[in-house]
């Protein structure tokens, strides 16, 4: 039996009966699992013991959207919409795959910064064109057992080309370009779903930590039969049947265009809205889509970071939390946040709605978005028995502050702190599962430097490559513009920008 008592901290549970406020007192860990909170606790002869006096003792984060393939794609864009970014971050004419030895240190790259900053869970809907691979879902699963985080991992599909899922693409593109997208038979459902069954039986579950997620890309990538399919399965194995809709305008459009309604109405029609169901994004969500997932009891990951780098717009959240949606904080990829840190989408999350609105009675407090953090997140990735919140029986998955530190001094308010002040930096002690994975501001499980000093070498040569893919895809960006231009210029009697600036100067759409 392996035991760790940490006591004399400020505890802050999360849980249902204490909520965001902290309390002083004792936790003790057995075997990976909370054993006990409260005062005074004994510590067996044999437990290992962590003084936290002036510590903050607190869930672990969950990162409930992010996308690994993006890892080192950081800081290579910017003003670009959705449409076009995607041409760069996921290239239609595509390399072969990233090779296993840096598909492997790529995912390592973001749990190890996931972990620095606090995040003990992620969920990385993986994107692996052109192919799924076992072996290499496998690498990802290895880096992430190895590094020693909690993680939901996809494998994620789409089987709709991108001419057929994106409005006016067929219309606004020359035919030369088209000819250059033919592909060859996408996926069918059967070959995905047999492939997901194979990840449930050979990785799902690993350590205890490792989980597969069924991840269909979105509602208008991927046909019905593929997405009843997925649903079926993640029902079937308790998993989220992860996805992303109505991110964009664009694809506010799509729904309209496409099935003469919106994409939520559309996956309600099919029965894809289930407590399964985490839907990444929901910026572009009408009050009549709100209301049909709350009624399912439907999760969301909102990406408030990354929606507004990619000019997205600003979910609904005080309306989707008074639909009863439960919402988790993703970051997105790190291609469109450019970091892994849940911390900052807090911070922003905590921001951005106050000038939804003046009504100040309806911005989004501090105590919300800590729980969206924690326990919302966890109930994005099914994972809300498991994590998210500091209780008897849950596993050990916290992070100990030193409050000590510039965002507590003086300490007046743990979430707000927490929110509005904290950045990751005053994390001294990173625990998963009761395993100490970062200590004294370092991570325990592998060589940081080593790591460092490999990607120092591997990588210039892979983004020279991906340099030259850049400019082979650079020919499909004045079509992406014009079917942004025309969306944004579309009324769809909603709107989900915030500003002054002219949808497209001297537009006449
Ligand atoms: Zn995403």
């Amino acid at each position: 039996m392996s035991r760790t008592l940490i006591r004399n901290a400020k505890i802050l549970t999360v849980d249902g009966e204490r909520g965001t406020a902290p309390f002083d007192g004792d936790l003790l860990v057995e075997n990976g699992i909370i054993a006990a909170i409260g005062q005074n606790l004994v510590a067996a002869p044999d437990a290992s013991v962590i003084e936290a006096r002036d510590r903050l003792v607190m869930p672990g984060l969950v990162n409930s959207h992010t996308h690994s393939s993006e890892t080192f794609f950081r800081g290579r864009y910017e003003g670009m919409p959705l449409e076009i970014w995607l041409l760069y971050a996921y290239p239609l004419l595509m390399n072969d795959p990233i090779g296993k030895r840096l598909l492997y240190l790529r995912s390592l790259l973001l749990a190890m910064e996931s972990l620095r900053n606090g995040v003990t869970t992620i969920c990385d809907d993986f994107f692996d064109p052109p192919a799924h691979d076992l072996d290499r879902l496998k690498t990802v699963f290895d880096a992430y057992d190895d590094v020693g985080i909690r993680a939901n991992v996809s494998s994620a599909a789409m089987n709709i080309h991108t001419l057929d899922a994106l409005p006016f693409a067929r219309e606004v593109m020359p035919t030369e370009l088209q000819a250059m997208l033919d592909f060859g038979p996408p996926t069918t459902a059967k070959t995905y779903l047999d492939y997901c069954r194979s990840a449930f039986a050979s990785l799902h579950g690993r350590s205890g930590r490792v989980n597969f997620m069924i991840a269909p890309s979105a509602p208008q990538r991927c046909t019905p039969d593929l997405m009843l399919g997925c649903m079926d399965l993640a029902m079937e194995r308790g998993v989220p049947f992860h996805t992303h809709v109505l991110e964009t305008k664009t694809q506010a459009v799509t729904g309209h265009e496409l099935h003469g309604k919106s994409l939520i109405a559309y996956m309600h029609g099919l029965g894809l809205l289930k407590r399964n169901t985490t839907i990444a994004h929901s910026v572009w969500v009408s009050d009549d889509d709100m209301r049909l997932m709350g009624e399912a009891g439907v999760s969301i990951a909102h990406n408030a970071v990354s929606n507004q780098k990619l000019g997205a717009g600003i979910a609904p959240i005080r309306r989707l939390l008074d639909a009863g949606v439960n919402i988790g904080l993703g970051t997105d990829g790190v291609c469109s946040n450019d970091t892994a840190r849940i911390f900052d989408v807090m911070r922003v999350a905590g921001l951005v709605h106050s000038v939804s609105g003046p009504d100040y009675r309806k911005w989004v407090s501090a105590d919300e978005i800590l729980k969206m953090a924690t326990i919302g997140g966890a109930r994005t990735a099914m994972l809300e028995h498991v994590t998210g919140s500091l209780e008897v029986g849950k596993a050990a998955d916290l992070i100990i502050l030193d409050t000590r530190s510039y965002p507590f001094m003086p300490f007046n308010d743990a979430a707000r702190q927490l929110v509005y002040a904290e950045n990751g930096s005053s994390i001294e002690t990173v625990m998963v599962a009761g395993r100490i994975v970062m200590q004294h501001g370092r991570l325990t499980t592998v060589n940081e430097g080593a790591i460092f000093a490999e990607l120092s070498e591997l990588l210039p040569a892979w983004l020279a490559e991906h340099t030259e893919l850049e400019r082979r895809n650079a020919v499909f960006e004045p079509v992406m513009a014009e079917i942004h231009r025309r969306c944004a210029l579309a009324n769809i009697g909603l709107d989900r920008y915030q500003g002054d600036l002219p949808r497209f100067e001297g537009a006449n759409g």
